[in-house]
C-alpha cells in the first residue's frame, strides 16, 4: 500500500476490502501451486509472481494488504513465484472462458440489458457446448461473475489440464464457429435443399434448432419467405427441416437467404468469448469470490451453475451493512439493484454501503465528509 499517496476514497475502500477478507473464508484449491497477482486503485495487476503456502496464508495476506484486485493463475506450477516464467515449472492448467458484455453506450455503468446478454452467453456456453459437445460433467465446471461486466467459466478436469495453447485455441474457435463452412452443412439436389437436422450433434444441429426456434418470430419468418405468414406453410417447412429438408415450400433465393442467416446466427450461437484468454496457459484471471476494485462487487461464484436467477447488481454485493455520505462527482444514472435513483453531479446523499462502494470504485463519487 502506498501510504501517503492514497486518497481517502481508496483508503475507505481498502478498509472495507480488508474487513471482507478477514470475515470471509474463500476456497482456493491448490493455492500453493498458483501464481497470484494483486492490483491497486489504478491498475488491475500491479504485482504478480506472488506465491502462498496455502489457503489460510492467502486469506491472511488479503486481509492485511487489501488488494483492490486479486487474480490467480489458471496454471499449476511447481514454483509459482519463480521468474522468468519458464522457471515456474508448469504442471498443467484449468481451461477458462472469459465472457464480456458487448460494447454499448451504457459505458462504465453497465446496463441491465448488457448484463442479461452476457449472462445468456454464459448459459449457452455451458448448456450448448461444454456439457453436450465436450462431454464435461457439471461437477467439472464452475462459473462466476467477473465483478465487472462479464462472467468466467472454469473447467477443472484431468482431460484438459495438459492441453497446450493450440488445442485450447481450437476449442475456443469451435465454440466461436470460426472457420465453419456453410457449404459443408448445406447441399442441393435438384429441387431440394438438404441440411442438418435439429437432432444432429455439433454445429449443424445447433443451427437447425436455433433456426426452428427463430421461425416463430414473424419478422424473421418474413425475411425467409412471405409464404410463411400462412401457418400451414410454416408448419410444413418446420416438419421438413426436422427431416433435414430445408425447402419444401419453394423459397425464392433460398441459398442466399440461408447463408445470410447462417453468418448472422453463428455469432449469436457462440456468444462473445475472448479466445486469447482461453488459449493463454499462463493467464492470471480474477479469483472467484474476491472483490473487484472497479465496482466494489464480489466476483461471486454461482452455486450449481444456476445462472438463470443470478442478478449481479443485487446478488454480488459484498457490503450489506451501514451507510455512507457521498458526493456525486459526475452525473450518475439509475443502476437497478444498486443505484435506486439517479444522482446529478454534485449531489450529496447518505447511501447504503454497497452503493457507496460501487460509486467510489467507479470513481463516480467522493466521500462527502
Ligand atoms: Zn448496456
Amino acid at each position: 500500500m502506498a501510504g501517503e499517496a492514497m486518497g481517502k476514497e481508496e483508503a475507505h475502500v481498502r478498509k472495507l476490502f480488508s474487513k471482507y477478507y478477514s470475515e470471509n473464508k474463500i476456497a482456493m484449491p491448490s493455492a500453493h501451486m498458483r501464481e497470484f497477482g494483486f492490483g491497486g486503485w489504478d491498475k488491475k495487476i500491479e504485482f504478480r509472481h506472488i506465491a502462498v503456502p496455502g489457503e489460510a496464508e492467502l486469506m491472511a495476506k488479503l486481509a492485511l494488504e487489501a488488494p483492490l484486485y486479486v487474480s490467480y493463475s489458471v496454471a499449476y506450477y511447481q514454483f509459482p513465484s519463480a521468474r522468468p516464467m519458464v522457471r515456474k515449472g508448469w504442471r498443467g492448467a484449468d481451461l477458462v472462458f472469459d465472457l464480456d458484455a458487448p460494447e454499448h453506450s451504457c459505458g462504465k455503468f453497465t446496463c441491465q440489458e448488457c448484463l442479461d446478454k452476457v449472462k445468456q452467453d454464459a448459459i449457452k456456453l455451458i448448456e450448448d457446448f461444454l456439457l453436450p459437445d465436450f462431454g464435461f460433467s457439471k461437477s467439472e465446471l464452475s462459473a462466476n461473475f467477473s465483478g465487472g461486466r462479464g462472467y468466467h467459466v472454469h473447467v477443472k478436469s484431468q482431460a484438459v489440464e495438459q492441453l497446450d495453447r493450440s488445442a485450447r485455441r481450437e476449442i475456443a474457435d469451435y465454440i466461436a464457429g470460426t472457420g465453419l463452412d456453410f457449404d459443408r452443412l448445406f447441399w442441393e439436389d435438384g429441387k431440394k435443399l438438404f441440411g442438418p437436422k435439429p437432432s444432429d450433434g455439433g454445429y449443424g444441429g445447433k443451427f437447425a434448432r436455433e433456426y426452428l426456434r427463430r421461425l416463430d418470430d414473424e419478422e424473421f419468418a418474413q425475411q425467409i419467405s412471405r409464404k410463411l405468414s400462412k401457418p400451414e406453410e410454416k408448419a410444413r417447412l418446420k416438419s421438413a427441416i426436422q427431416q433435414g429438408n430445408w425447402d419444401n415450400i419453394g423459397i425464392a433465393n433460398r441459398k442466399r437467404k440461408l447463408r445470410e442467416k447462417f453468418e448472422e446466427m453463428r455469432l449469436t450461437l457462440a456468444g462473445r468469448i475472448d479466445a486469447n484468454v482461453t488459449a493463454d496457459i499462463t493467464k492470471l484471471i480474477r479469483m472467484p469470490n474476491s472483490l473487484h476494485g472497479g465496482s466494489g462487487l464480489c466476483a461471486k461464484s454461482i452455486p450449481s451453475l444456476k445462472l438463470d436467477g443470478f442478478e449481479p447488481m443485487r446478488d454480488a454485493q459484498a457490503f450489506r451493512q451501514g451507510s455512507l455520505k457521498i458526493k456525486a462527482a459526475e452525473s450518475i444514472p439509475e443502476v437497478p439493484g444498486i443505484v435506486p435513483e439517479k444522482m446529478p453531479a454534485g449531489k450529496i446523499a447518505e447511501v447504503p454501503q454497497a452503493q457507496a462502494a460501487y460509486l467510489l470504485c467507479k470513481k463516480a463519487a467522493v466521500l462527502a465528509d
